[in-house]
């Protein structure tokens, strides 16, 4: 049924969903229709970890990380939201030299790391109170919020832009990785991630390696769990979680922390973070509809999420 005035998010991974709480609660009525329940999609298998965007626009990615910054600290008021504050440390395998990204400078006890403070293999780091965001449970809160808001939420595929531009005069596209069928972009391409759950041994400082390589370690504890990671393997479409990637995961985080030697496995997750050179918040025409872009986040989907949010909503409206 075409929609009078209201928006189509086609999506309800967290840009999808951020968007449409964006709309829903500043009086938009919204849809979303996505092929996949918000807890199956690349969004529910990140870490999750809000942190400096290294991404291009690079003038833009700083304004949307620092709105989505203190939006998390926001609601890490409240647990129900499955966001929380905790101090760790980031580290890299080589020297990160004097110059910190500007977005550190948003978090107040940031501090370089001292030699003894850093585990075997690593040379420089730094320690810090960020927000870490236990996606399942967050995405739960935006779709309670986005439903509360009077939203309508279908699990149903989008075959074209035509077809949604069929059914609503805007539309704002949030397929991440889909975005590389959807709209046929090919600078969109998957870096597959394998996280793995286990049962929280003790663990209550994260620790997130800093660098481009295909194995980077991150510890993030959720209070009765840790999300453990990861893999970045370019081009790679499968969603299959793989034995010897898991352990292999479990052998490297242990070097981190040896509390972890020997944790129990709740839980494996693959998800396919959407690669591009850019990041993509614009608006196209589209016969007679408007599109509003919001996808080719990266590895920072999450920590770009509000910002990006915000501004495809204004997008969306004006
Ligand atoms: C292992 C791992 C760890 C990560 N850690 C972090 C981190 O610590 N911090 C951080 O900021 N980011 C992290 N990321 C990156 C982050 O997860 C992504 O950037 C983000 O989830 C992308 O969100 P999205 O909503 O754009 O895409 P997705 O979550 O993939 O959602 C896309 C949505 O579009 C829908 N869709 C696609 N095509 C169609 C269609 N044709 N019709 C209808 N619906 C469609 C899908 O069903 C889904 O609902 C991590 C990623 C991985 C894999």
């Amino acid at each position: 049924m075409p929609l009078e005035e209201s928006v189509l998010v086609i999506g309800a991974g967290v840009a999808g969903l951020s968007t449409a709480v964006t709309l829903a609660e500043t009086g938009t009525p919204v849809r979303i229709r996505t092929s996949e329940h918000p807890r199956a999609t690349t969004s529910a298998a990140a870490g999750a970890m809000w942190g400096p965007a290294l991404l291009q626009p690079a003038d833009r990615v700083l304004g949307w990380v620092t709105t989505s910054y203190h939006r998390f600290v926001e609601l890490a008021a409240d647990p129900a939201t499955g966001v929380h504050l905790e101090y760790g440390r980031m580290a890299a395998r080589f020297d990160l030299g004097d110059q910190v990204p500007p977005e550190a400078e948003l978090l107040p006890d940031l501090r370089r790391c001292r030699p003894d403070e850093l585990p075997e293999g690593f040379v420089s780091g730094y320690r810090g109170t960020v927000p870490l965001i236990d996606m399942p449970r967050y995405l739960d809160h935006l779709t309670e919020r986005f439903r509360a808001a009077g939203g309508e939420l279908l699990h149903s595929p989008v075959s074209s832009l035509a077809e949604a531009a069929e059914e609503a005069s805007v539309v704002v596209n949030c397929t991440g990785v889909g975005a590389h069928e959807l709209i046929g972009d090919p600078g969109v391409r998957p870096v597959r991630g394998q996280q793995v759950v286990v049962r929280n041994p003790g663990i209550d400082e994260y620790f997130v390696e800093i660098g481009q390589g295909e194995e980077p370690v991150a510890v993030m504890p959720h209070g009765g769990h840790v999300v453990l990671g990861s893999t970045a393997v370019e081009h790679d479409w499968s969603r299959t979680a793989e034995g010897g990637t898991t352990d292999g995961i479990l052998r490297r985080c242990a070097r981190v922390d040896p509390l972890l030697s020997g944790a129990v496995v709740l839980e494996e997750k693959v998800g396919l973070r959407p690669g591009r050179d850019a990041v993509r918040v614009e608006v196209e025409r589209f016969g007679g509809a408007k599109i509003v872009h919001n996808y080719g986040h990266g590895s920072c989907g999450v920590a770009l999420s509000w910002g990006c949010a915000t501004e495809a909503a204004e997008l969306a409206r004006g």
